[in-house]
């Protein structure tokens, strides 16, 4: 015998009483689409999800592992309520591991079981100690044997994964994600993404100045997104005229001020037409001049639209493991030119001040070259890793 089945467990969205039912679909819903194609049947109730598997199980839990909703994943073996089927099924069990000592650890979901937790986890404990060399230890053990009783069955399980935690996809809205090409933006997204919330991208791309290669980079971030959302959209917004427009009218400490707000305004329009409730960036509090908290609030000015920064407080060695951890960082490290890097001023405001923002875009007609970016949007649809043809731009 050998574990059969996963147990999923909900974690946050257990407190989420009368909203339960529709969470549990919804996560119900992407976990299906996580293991298509595998071998794995799932069904649910209303504490757990489980899934059927046959064979090795690692590649249906490390696709789990990137499901946001999902808490804990436990390898199970389903056995019987009988006491003496459960207790040859227990022994079996904790056979294939390995180990010294060992505790039984009762959860009584089913309050109806004649016996009482402390009761069972004693009686297989028994059973245990009576079979095998193995030791109790109720502090450190090397084993600990679960012993989860429900109503239909009682579940034994001695390993357990950890989720991704956060909320099931598409339960907090969407947002529109600021995407450069570096390595804090994809983190940004992720982050979004495994507390639930969809992205859909944008990008300023300035070409000539910038290469079609920044495209083909993006295009290789997105796709690994799309392990966690199918199906992502990227518009790409055509930003040289408004840029070189700044460049020539703004002093040149404040034109990275002035571009970023150009670029929040631009954000905020196609955001608002995409049904988005808010900007996601990956601005990190002091990385740079323009990240500074005088910069940030001068810059967010210009909307009144939620701006999220999940980076605000990270420090860039945690961005950066998490960017290997979800692979993007070897594409964000490709060099490339980013619209922000090729018109950089030698010495940027680092505390811009509002009003001089306002001297500066009153010397030119920049909501004409606004409404022309808005207007010539591109968007490109990425699914399951492959650009796919789209209507409806
Ligand atoms: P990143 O590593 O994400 O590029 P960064 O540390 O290089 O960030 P900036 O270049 O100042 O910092 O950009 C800060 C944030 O502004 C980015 O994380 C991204 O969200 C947004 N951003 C910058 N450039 C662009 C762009 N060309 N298109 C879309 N968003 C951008
Ligand atoms: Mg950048």
């Amino acid at each position: 015998m050998n574990y059969d089945s996963l147990m999923i467990h909900y974690g946050e969205l257990s407190t989420k009483g009368e909203n339960r039912k529709m969470f549990v679909r919804e996560l119900n819903k992407n976990i299906r689409h996580a293991l298509k194609g595998m071998n794995a049947v799932t069904t649910f109730d209303h504490d757990h999800t489980y899934v059927r598997f046959e064979g090795d199980p690692m590649p249906i839990i490390s696709r789990l592992q990137k499901v946001s909703g999902i808490q804990r994943i436990s390898l199970v073996y389903k056995s019987d309520r009988d006491i003496e089927k459960l207790k040859e099924d227990a022994l079996s069990l904790i056979k294939l591991e390995e180990g010294k000592t060992f505790k039984v650890n009762t959860k009584r979901g089913d309050k109806t079981y004649p016996l009482q937790s402390l009761e069972l986890s004693r009686v297989l404990g028994g059973q245990i100690l009576k079979n095998t060399d193995l030791k109790v230890d109720v502090h450190n053990p090397d084993i600990t044997l679960n012993v989860d009783v429900r109503k239909d069955a009682i579940y034994l399980s001695s390993h357990t994964y950890m989720g991704a935690g956060g909320y099931p996809l598409g339960m907090n809205g969407k947002v529109m994600m600021m995407l450069s090409g570096g390595i804090d933006s994809p983190v940004a997204a992720y982050m979004m993404l495994r507390r639930g919330i969809k992205i859909e991208c944008i990008h300023f791309a300035a070409p000539p100045y910038t290469s079609d290669a920044v495209l083909d980079k993006l295009k290789d971030i997105v796709k690994k997104l799309n392990v966690y959302q199918e199906s992502v959209k990227l518009n790409i917004v055509p930003f040289t005229k408004l840029q070189l427009a700044i460049y020539q009218y703004v002093a040149e400490p404040y034109c990275i001020t002035i571009m970023r707000r150009m670029m929040y305004r631009i954000a905020e329009r196609v955001a608002r037409r995409h049904n988005c409730v808010g900007i996601a960036s990956g601005e990190s509090i002091g990385q740079v001049a323009s990240q500074t908290l005088d910069s940030m609030v001068t810059i967010n000015n210009v909307t009144s639209f939620p701006v999220i920064r999940p980076l605000a407080v990270t420090d860039k060695l945690d961005i950066i493991k998490l960017s290997q951890e979800i692979e993007t960082y070897d594409i964000s490290i490709r060099p490339y030119e980013d619209c922000c890097t090729i018109f950089k001023p030698k010495k940027p405001k680092t505390r811009p001040k509002i009003s001089e923002c306002e001297y500066y875009e009153s010397l030119f007609d920049w909501k004409t070259l606004l409404d022309e970016c808005v207007e010539n949007v591109n968007a490109i649809m990425i699914k399951d890793g492959e650009e796919v043809d789209f209507e409806n731009k």
